[in-house]
């Protein structure tokens, strides 16, 4: 039974074999004769050390200031099961997460959601999600009508984006500015912007459309109407998780490190220039002096350690706001509740809800229906909505169990409930953001052996992270092979 499988992992300090590997540290004299130093020991840190132990050009070490690895992939204990409380899937659209799980050997177990639609909470119930949506956006105007989603005076002015004139202005712009002006308030207020908040906890009006829609700016700029766009060309499952849940991924590439590469309860303060390489200044109060260093840190905190080596880049890392987040997770025995036959439903953010969205759990992954309970996950948080910080657990699980009544009239008390929350949360793409990225890699270039991983720059879905952390891997393994030469 999937349930009591899950139960037998741990859901702290998951390393590769299960236990923490410790390292100590030498206070001078590095690491290595050539090596890399990893801080941050979330999917990119990791897919960055992974990489490196693969290419084989240097010692690795791995500093994670947490006790376990993983950073938002991690695992909530619900009623003796072990549940995804950060990502519960990826994207397969990028293949760096297929391929990094079947290069792992976990491609046996992936496995698909159910195929149901999904719903959005709008104009006073559950409606579906319009079928035919290209990247987000509206192709047919029949599928918006059936749906529901908009008013007929909102689908009116929805199909006249097919005869608009296109204009769209130089440089970036809000995903709010480009949708409100080709589709109306009402597609991009009930359809597009809960789309995106459920991806970046985001506001689809200060989202920047160059980092977060670039095929509609592109093809805008090429004079292309957005609805006679193309659906993306797909073969098999948009989505796939693993059996055992995501931290399967985190175990499976903390065991391709060698013994002794994991450092965990430990953060890295700070980053001096050595006389071949850096100096990282660890919170135990060791330095270690390495050839190349990984940063895979949460934004703020790559600029907090970036200070001292005096670069721009630290200023433009301060930029990069996060937003904290949240998931709430229900389960009710056996036959208490009746689900709407989906796999969930987003909130649009004009309604002003504390849900951001939620995931009926049980039913959008068949491999968790073992045991015929429902479990129901509820995401919280979204870039401009903070007061549900100031909740304690319980205040947060009455309040989201209230809007779900009234959503879906499921009001019945709860088996187990439990919260995670996601403190430094997700990073905002704001307007302008690929500009500031651009201008952070191109200060980091007076730097050679420093590069960056992580959710805040490329993307921030894991395959994106997976990339990002292989692109850094690559770059710090061209400056051991330099050191080396
Ligand atoms: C609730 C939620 C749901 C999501 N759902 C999905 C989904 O379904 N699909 C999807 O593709 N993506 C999803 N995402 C996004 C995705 O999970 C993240 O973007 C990704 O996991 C970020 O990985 P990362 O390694 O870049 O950062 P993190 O996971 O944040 O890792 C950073 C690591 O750095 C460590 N650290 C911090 N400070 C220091 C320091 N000073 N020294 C050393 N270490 C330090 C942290 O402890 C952490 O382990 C979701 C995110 C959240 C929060």
């Amino acid at each position: 039974m999937a349930w009591a499988r899950r139960a037998e992992r741990p859901c702290r300090l998951q390393t590769g074999a299960g236990t923490i590997r410790t390292v100590t540290l030498p206070k001078t004299g590095g690491v290595g004769s050539s090596s890399v130093v990893v801080l941050g020991g979330g999917i990119s840190g990791l897919a960055a050390a992974h990489r490196l132990a693969t290419l084989g050009t240097g010692q690795v070490l791995v500093v994670e200031s947490s006790l376990r690895l993983g950073g938002k992939i991690s695992a909530v204990e619900l009623a003796g099961h072990f549940l995804d409380a950060g990502p519960d899937s990826f994207i397969t659209r990028n293949p760096a997460g297929t391929r990094l799980c079947a290069e792992l050997g976990l491609a046996g177990e992936l496995v698909a959601p159910a195929p149901l639609g999904a719903l959005l909470w709008v104009r006073g119930r559950l409606r579906p999600l319009p079928k035919d949506l290209a990247l987000g956006v509206p192709r047919q105007m029949s599928s918006l009508a059936a749906s529901g989603a908009v008013s007929p005076l909102g689908l009116a002015r929805a199909a006249l984006e097919g005869i608009l004139p296109i204009k769209i202005r130089q440089g970036d712009l809000s995903v709010g500015e480009l949708v409100r002006q080709r589709f109306g308030d009402e597609v991009f207020e009930a359809v597009v912007d809960p789309l995106l908040s459920g991806i970046y906890a985001g506001n689809a009006d200060r989202l920047s459309a160059e980092s977060v829609v670039p095929h509609l700016v592109e093809a805008l700029r090429r004079g292309r109407h957005l609805m006679s766009l193309d659906a993306p060309k797909t073969s098999g499952p948009a989505f796939l998780t693993l059996r055992g849940g995501l931290t399967q991924l985190v175990d499976a590439l903390a065991g391709t490190l060698p013994p002794g590469s994991i450092q965990l309860g430990v953060a890295a303060v700070g980053l001096s220039r050595a006389e071949a390489g850096y100096r990282v200044a660890l919170s135990s109060g060791e330095e270690v002096e390495t050839d190349a260093v990984v940063l895979a840190t949460p934004p703020s905190v790559t600029a907090s350690i970036l200070k001292s080596l005096s670069t721009p880049a630290d200023q433009l890392l301060s930029g990069i706001e996060s937003v904290p987040v949240a998931t709430v997770f229900l389960m009710y025995s056996p036959g208490r509740v009746t689900l709407p036959s989906a796999t969930g439903f987003l909130v649009p953010r004009r309604d002003a809800r504390l849900m951001v969205g939620c995931t009926f759990l049980s039913q959008k992954w068949p491999h968790l229906d073992g045991d015929g309970r429902t479990v129901i996950r509820c995401a919280v948080g979204r870039d401009g909505y903070s007061s549900w910080q100031g909740l304690d657990d319980g205040q947060l699980v009455r309040a989201v169990r209230t809007e779900l009544q009234e959503a879906t009239g499921i009001g019945e008390d709860p088996e187990a409930v439990a919260v995670h929350r996601h403190c430094d949360g997700m990073p905002q793409y704001r307007v302008g953001h690929k500009e500031r990225v651009e201008a952070i890699e191109a200060s980091l270039v007076a730097l050679p052996g420093l590069a960056l991983a992580g959710a805040a720059y490329h993307g921030v879905g894991l395959p994106a992270c997976i990339a990002s952390g292989r692109r850094a891997a690559d770059l710090a393994a061209g400056v051991l092979r330099t050191v080396a030469a």
